[in-house]
C-alpha cells in the first residue's frame, strides 16, 4: 500500500489519536531499518554534531536562565505555553531523531491539560519540534541582554539547521528504500 494513504485523518476521536498514528508510523520504519540506518557513517555523524548542538543550546539557555523562568512561568506563575495539543509539532521524523539517538519518547501524558511531553520540570524529549526551539516570548525576551538573545538564537539556528539536515537525510533515505513518497513524515498534521 502506498505510505500516501496514510496521510493523515482531519477528525480524531481523541487528543492523543493522532500522536499515537505517528508513533505507529515512526515505528514502522524504525524497527525494520535501524540496522541499516546505524552503518550509514554520514548519517551517524551528522546525528552526532545534531546532539551536540542540542546539549550546546540546553547549556546556553541554562547559562541565561532561560529555563528557570519557564520553570517560574509554568509551574509558579501557571501560565507556560506547553499546552495541550502542541504535542502535534512533534512529527514522524522528530520520533524517529530521538529513537536514533537511543532516547525515550514517554508514551502517556503525565499533566492534565497541558503537551503530551510536559512533565513537572518542563519538556520531557531530547529532540524537540522547530516550533518549541524557536519560540522566545515577550517575557524571555525583556529577560535577555542584547548579547544573551544573539548567544541563544545563534545556538537554535545551528541546531535547527541540522534538524533540517536530519530530517531530509532520514525522508530521502527512506523513500529510497521504500521507493514511496513519505509525505507524512514531516508533517505536524493539525493545521
Ligand atoms: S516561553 Fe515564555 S510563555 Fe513559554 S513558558 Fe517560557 S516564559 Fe512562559
Ligand atoms: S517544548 Fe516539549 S513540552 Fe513544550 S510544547 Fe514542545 S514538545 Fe511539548
Amino acid at each position: 500500500m502506498s505510505k500516501l494513504k496514510l496521510l493523515f485523518k482531519r477528525q480524531y476521536q481523541t487528543p492523543e489519536e493522532l500522536l499515537f498514528e505517528k508513533f505507529q508510523i515512526a515505528n514502522d520504519l524504525f524497527e525494520p531499518w535501524k540496522d541499516y540506518f546505524e552503518k550509514q557513517i554520514d548519517f551517524k555523524s551528522l546525528l552526532k554534531e545534531y546532539e551536540k548542538a542540542v546539549i550546546n543550546s540546553n547549556k546556553v539557555m541554562e547559562e541565561i536562565k532561560s529555563f528557570e523562568e519557564c520553570y517560574i512561568c509554568s509551574v509558579i506563575d501557571k501560565k507556560g505555553c506547553c499546552k495541550a495539543g502542541l504535542e502535534n509539532e512533534v512529527t514522524v521524523n522528530i520520533i524517529l531523531i530521538n529513537w536514533f539517538l537511543g532516547k525515550e519518547m514517554p508514551m502517556e501524558r503525565e499533566v492534565a491539560g497541558r503537551c503530551f511531553f510536559v512533565g513537572p520540570r518542563g519538556c520531557k524529549i531530547f529532540a524537540r519540534p522547530y516550533l518549541c526551539r524557536e519560540f522566545f516570548c515577550k517575557r524571555l525576551q525583556n529577560k535577555f541582554s542584547q548579547d544573551e538573545y544573539v548567544r541563544v538564537t545563534q545556538a537554535i539556528a545551528h541546531e535547527l539547521t541540522l534538524l533540517y539536515q536530519l530530517c531530509e537525510y532520514i525522508k530521502r533515505e527512506y523513500q529510497f528504500l521504500l521507493g514511496d513518497f513519505l509525505m507524512e513524515m514531516d508533517l505536524t498534521g493539525y493545521s
